[in-house]
């Protein structure tokens, strides 16, 4: 009998938008058969401490982790950091200045809301996400609910994007901060889901070019619910920049059907996981 290892590098808690606990989510990943398992909540190492808590206790091994909010020519860019060493002053001080942008941008963005004619948009997206995970899709909510949209659908052709109520261009980190924060932890770069920007393939290329250039080491190959073929398209890219190739299911909750913990396609044997660098 061969030991089985199961990586899911890429989840989130509600450490961060997650609805399950740290601990909640590493019962679950051990019942889903995951044997390795990295905790990326965004902007934040809050719930790494429980989590690795609870690993020691289900006997899985706990990556620490984290995903890093990045704004890159007009588009906003995930990138995860793993094994990373959650004490670094750099990468804190990083993760601080997010989550005050984060807070800042919120009230901006509920100022221009008020302006347009809909007073209350703060306090009611605040009803759906605690006060430093606020963004743009608590406000869609709000927008929804109190019956200024349709859908959400209908609130992101009317409001919250450019030159339309309720608009805040993205300043989050920039893409060398990003890479820069996680290597002096100690962590390892990886492009998260790369295939979700909406981002013609010539920026993409680009967006990996200089991710490359700056020190970054892998792109996620494999994330939740992705198609077998977009896979393969992803691995291409993977293999033919030298990049580690990550795979992480991204998910946030149990309510959610298409996405489970450990649960994606398998990565073609062609590309070089990110694991095989750990000891
Ligand atoms: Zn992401
Ligand atoms: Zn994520």
């Amino acid at each position: 009998m061969s030991a089985m290892t199961q990586y899911d590098l890429h989840t989130h808690s509600t450490a961060s938008d997650g609805s399950l606990t740290p601990t909640q989510l590493v019962a679950r990943a051990s019942e889903q058969g995951v044997t390795h398992l990295a905790l990326t909540d965004h902007d934040g190492t809050e719930g790494l401490d429980e989590a690795s808590t609870a690993a020691e206790q289900y006997g899985i091994t706990l990556i620490p982790g984290v995903e890093v909010s990045v704004s890159w020519h007009g588009a906003t860019v995930h990138i995860v950091g793993l094994q990373l060493d959650q004490q670094n002053q750099a990468l804190q001080s990083g993760l601080g200045a997010l989550r005050d942008y984060r807070r800042e941008r919120a009230r901006k963005i509920a100022d221009k809301l008020e302006k347009a004619g809909i007073p209350g948009a703060l306090e009611g997206a605040a009803q759906y996400a605690s006060e430093t995970m606020l963004g743009r899709l608590h406000f869609a909510r709000f927008l929804v609910e109190k019956g200024h949209a349709r859908d959400m659908k209908d609130v992101f052709n009317r409001f919250l994007v450019k030159n339309k109520p309720g608009y805040v261009s993205g300043d989050w980190a920039t893409l060398e901060q990003a890479v820069t924060w996680i290597r002096e932890a100690g962590g390892q770069a990886v492009i998260a889901h790369p295939a979700r920007y909406k981002m013609t393939n010539s920026k993409r290329r680009r967006l990996v070019a200089e991710f490359k250039s700056l020190g970054g080491e892998a792109i996620e190959v494999s994330s939740g619910n992705q198609h077998p073929e977009e896979v393969r398209v992803m691995a291409k890219l993977a293999e033919e920049f030298e990049l580690l190739a990550s795979c992480g299911s991204d998910f946030h909750s149990p309510d959610n059907n298409w996405i489970e913990l450990g649960k994606m396609t398998t990565m073609p044997p062609f590309v070089t996981p990110v694991w095989t660098q750990w000891q």
